[in-house]
C-alpha cells in the first residue's frame, strides 16, 4: 500500500491519484536496492589481488637470493620463501573467501551493484589461482 503524498490516505499501488483530495501522483518509488554487498565484495577483492601480487613481487627478489644462497649450501632464504608463501596464501583466503561470498550472495539476491559484483568474482577467480600457485610454492 502507499499514501497520498498530500492528505495521506491510503491508496492502492497502482493508483495515480488520490481519491479524496484529487492530488495526482506518480507512484514512490521503491528504494533502490543496496550496492554494499557488491562495493565490499570488489573492495575486499582487489585488496586480496594486491596482497597476492605484492608477495609474488617479493618471492621473485627472495628466489634469486636464495639461488645464490643455496650456491653456498645454506637454505634458510628457501625456508623463508616457502613460509612466506603459505602466509600470504592463508592472508589470501581470509580475504577472499568473504569476498566471493559476499559477491555471489549479492548477485543471488539481485541486489545492486551487479557490474561490480561480476567483476569481484572475476578477480576472486585470479586470486583463487595465485592463492593455489603460493600454496604450491610453499611447498616445494
Ligand atoms: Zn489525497
Amino acid at each position: 500500500m502507499i499514501y497520498c503524498r498530500s492528505c495521506g490516505k491510503q491508496l492502492h499501488e497502482s493508483a495515480r491519484f488520490c481519491p479524496q483530495c484529487g492530488f495526482n501522483f506518480q507512484p514512490v518509488e521503491a528504494p533502490s536496492p543496496s550496492i554494499w554487498m557488491a562495493v565490499t565484495a570488489l573492495v575486499l577483492s582487489i585488496l586480496t589481488l594486491l596482497l597476492l601480487l605484492a608477495t609474488f613481487g617479493d618471492m621473485d627478489t627472495l628466489n634469486t637470493l636464495s639461488q645464490l644462497e643455496s650456491a653456498f649450501g645454506s637454505h634458510s632464504l628457501k625456508k623463508k620463501l616457502a613460509e612466506d608463501a603459505a602466509n600470504s596464501a592463508a592472508g589470501g583466503l581470509v580475504f577472499g573467501l568473504p569476498a566471493g561470498v559476499l559477491g555471489i550472495v549479492s548477485l543471488m539476491q539481485k541486489r545492486g551493484g551487479r557490474g561490480m559484483g561480476i567483476a569481484s568474482l572475476v578477480i576472486g577467480g585470479i586470486n583463487l589461482l595465485l592463492i593455489l600457485g603460493l600454496f604450491g610454492l610453499s611447498l616445494e
